[in-house]
């Protein structure tokens, strides 16, 4: 309770409070409360604004002076505080670090349910007699109905709707409406761990993740940032799982940051079985209601265990022990538009302040995280080795100069995927273009079908029959003919919809899946590919970076690169560094189990010295060269830097904003600041609208959070209209 009492308008005493509220003011609004009322941070209020009212958080009690027009809430929404201090400390710190209005930034802290004010139960369900009745006479037809009842007949106490990752919300609906299951509140769960049903087996560690998980048991009590650098198959995941038993044990909760796509049941289930409690998953496709019900069970401790993308970063635990923040080198974990938070960041900051141990797991670590490891900041784990005996496999480069070629696949290639199918193994083809052919052309008079809205070509989807641009979303049918001299059209360039149709003319009878976003656009769609894959019915394996991402298939034994070119010469001064870490991830999909694996990378340039350096010096050499490179440059992380955005459906305006701001800055002489541009964006029109953007680089981070302050303050009192300007800090898509 604030100790200072003022009065209201009509004489009765009152605090003052101010309120965050979401919008683009970068400000914090005052209004009163009744004298007597007990409120503190964090519980939500309405209030009016404007002509309406907003549902804001109550952040810090303050005074005013009489003068001031101030007025009441409408209404407190909570008895007590939703967040608690430590996040509320955490949103204001990002709010603050990625210059991101602080009323929109806690809306990131709150499922969107809560933004309304709904109810606070936490609910599980349970079979209800009619359904015990209903299993018993076998009358359930759907099989994802019958699925969930199972599970359900299994846990007699109910199972927490958190825990429900797996039953869709329109199954759940149907069975609770026809009766067969019933909802109630949950106050309790049995703790880990009276839950451990069938424990899958751990196997015995080796000596290097013995050593990891020793060093992180040391210092299970403090803060400390470990990066466990293990190569792929090394057992990373399997030090994760005796960490997170430890800290089970003394009864807290812990937290598992993934990248999106490698979110999978399979990966979800290997941790249930092993840790023997069901996590809450936390993903973009949850639902309102169940992100609620994840969010309730988090803030209640019910949930133990919480798996999920970027933003589970900001649930709000109740006695968070430790975090892990797997492929921490992910590009998903950062997002771009909005609120620019990088989710291993964030985490780093809460874990310090929660003072637990965080441990970053990658085989190809961030340019960033190696930097801080040289700096003292981290700590180093290593995983040289592949658990269980496998190998790593052996990379080699494939010239495929004046070679001839089958859709885009040499003819050397071809005989190896040959003898590695005729040995049993399964064949992985990695090209990262989805969609049949990248260009449709007119041979006859050279036009190429375009995105009316971006500087951007569209791509042919054969099998949907549509030209598709894969930055707006743009899409239209193909065309029979030449728009502009009627002559046939032909498809140029290889997408892997194509290859798919090559693979499936040239290997009949060995089965093929194409795991690519097209592909993954159904619901379970993904899982039932990579079913076909483990069972070994699909012996040929297609994709994009998706399968990259964390799965695991022990069977392949040969990984083709179809087109390393393209990304050898990318234009972003990242293109390097995720080149490396692209190949050796999906390098590190071969020969993971006991076949021994090759990896074969076409390209133009078999000579190209990076390519050469990586394979035959490894990563982590490699990324030593990239950050001296960097260092040289004054490019991150070397330096600190910060992306100005701005677009606008007029060519001139948006690049006028940039160049306004540059000489505003530029009018603060700083030495420490250096700024590029305002330059076209890479990608100079996307969606119709025109886009620029201005670099900023500084030596230290308080020289650009300086600067970046200084904009902000500076902008609001101008603002052309029609245009968009963000801040984006630490920028990871230059795009
Ligand atoms: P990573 O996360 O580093 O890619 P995983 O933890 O998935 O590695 O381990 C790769 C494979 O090796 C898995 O099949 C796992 O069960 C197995 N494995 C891990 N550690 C051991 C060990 N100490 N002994 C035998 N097999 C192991
Ligand atoms: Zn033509
Ligand atoms: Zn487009």
């Amino acid at each position: 309770m604030p100790e200072s009492l003022f009065c209201s308008p009509d004489g009765a005493p009152v605090q003052y409070w101010q309120v965050a509220l979401p919008g683009p003011l970068r400000q914090l609004f005052t209004y009163c409360i009744p004298a007597g009322q007990a409120v503190c941070a964090g519980m939500r209020v309405r209030v009016p604004l404007g002509r309406g009212f907003r549902v804001g958080v109550l952040w810090a009690p303050t005074q005013a002076s009489a003068d001031w027009v101030i007025k009441p809430i409408e209404s407190l929404c909570d008895e007590a505080p939703l967040l608690e201090d430590d996040l509320l400390a955490c949103m204001a710190w990002a709010a603050d670090y990625y210059h991101y209005p602080l009323g929109d930034a806690l809306l990131a802290a709150f499922p969107p349910s809560l933004r309304q004010g709904a109810s606070l139960r936490c609910v599980a369900l349970r079979l209800s007699a009619a359904g015990h009745a209903a299993l018993l006479a076998d009358s359930i037809r759907g099989c994802r109905q019958k699925n969930l009842m199972l599970q359900l007949a299994a846990e007699p106490q109910g199972v927490a709707v958190h825990a429900l990752s797996d039953a869709p919300v329109s199954v759940r609906r149907r069975l609770s409406a026809l009766g067969l299951v019933e909802e109630f509140e949950l106050t309790s769960l049995p703790r880990w761990p009276a839950i451990q049903a069938a424990l899958g087996v751990a196997p015995q560690l080796n000596a290097a993740q013995a050593a990891a998980v020793q060093a992180v048991f040391a210092t299970l009590s403090k803060f400390a940032v470990w990066l466990l650098d293990g190569v792929t198959g090394s057992g990373k995941t399997e030090v994760y799982l005796h960490l997170i038993t430890e800290v089970l044990a003394a009864g807290r909760q812990v937290l598992v940051l993934v990248p999106e796509i490698a979110l999978t049941p399979q990966w979800v289930t290997r941790f249930s079985g092993r840790l023997g409690l069901r996590p809450a998953v936390l993903h973009s496709g949850l639902s309102d209601a169940d992100r609620l019900q994840a969010w309730l069970a988090v803030r209640s401790g019910l949930a133990q265990v919480v798996i999920g993308t970027r933003s589970a970063v900001f649930q709000p635990f109740a006695d968070l022990g430790l975090i892990v923040v797997d492929e921490e080198h992910d590009a998903s974990l950062k997002q771009n538009e909005g609120f620019g938070y990088h989710a291993r960041d964030v985490a780093i900051w809460r874990a310090r302040r929660l003072n637990i141990p965080i441990v970053l797991g990658s085989a190809t670590p961030s340019l960033e995280s190696i930097r801080n490891l040289e700096l003292g900041r981290y700590q180093g784990l290593r995983l040289p080795e592949r658990a269980g005996g496998a190998v790593l496999p052996k990379i080699y480069p494939l010239d495929v100069r004046t070679q001839r070629m089958q859709g885009g696949l040499s003819d050397a290639l071809l005989a190896a995927i040959e003898q590695h199918l005729l040995a049993g193994g399964q064949v992985m083809l990695y090209l990262n273009r989805r969609g049949y052919a990248p260009n449709l052309l007119c041979h006859a008079c050279g036009w190429v079908a375009e995105c009316p809205h971006c500087d951007s070509f569209v791509t042919w989807h054969r099998h949907a029959q549509r030209l598709r641009c894969h930055h707006c979303g743009h899409e239209r049918a193909v065309p029979t003919h030449c728009p502009s001299c009627s002559a046939a059209l032909s498809p140029r360039g290889l997408g892997t919809e194509q290859l798919e149709d090559v693979l499936t003319a040239l290997f009949p009878g060995f089965g093929i899946e194409r795991l690519d976003r097209d592909a993954l656009s159904r619901v379970g769609e993904l899982d039932r590919r990579l079913a076909r894959i483990h069972s070994g019915a699909a012996r040929l394996i297609v994709g994009t970076q998706i399968l990259v991402k964390g799965h695991d298939f022990p069977n392949v034994s040969l990984v083709g690169i179809v087109d390393a070119d393209q990304a050898l010469f990318a234009n972003d001064f990242r293109g390097a560094e995720r080149f490396a870490q692209q190949l050796i991830q999906v390098a590190g999909r071969a020969g993971r189990a006991d076949r021994a694996g090759v990896v074969l990378v076409q390209t133009h340039h078999p000579a190209h010295p990076g390519l050469n350096q990586l394979i035959s010096q490894g990563y982590g050499h490699f990324a030593r060269g990239l950050l001296r490179e960097r260092a040289e440059i004054g490019l991150p992380p070397a330096r600190r830097a910060a992306l100005i955005r701005a677009d606008g459906a007029s060519i001139d305006a948006p690049n006028q904003l940039l160049a306004a701001m540059a000489d505003w800055l530029g009018q603060m002489p700083d030495e420490q600041l250096v700024i590029w541009g305002p330059v076209p964006a890479p990608m100079a029109r996307r969606a119709g609208r025109y886009r620029y953007q201005l670099l900023l680089l500084a030596n230290d981070r308080p020289t650009l959070h300086r600067a970046l302050a200084q904009l902000a303050a500076w902008q609001g009192s101008r603002r052309p209209a029609g245009i968009r300007w963000s801040i984006d800090v630490d920028p990871l898509d230059m795009a």
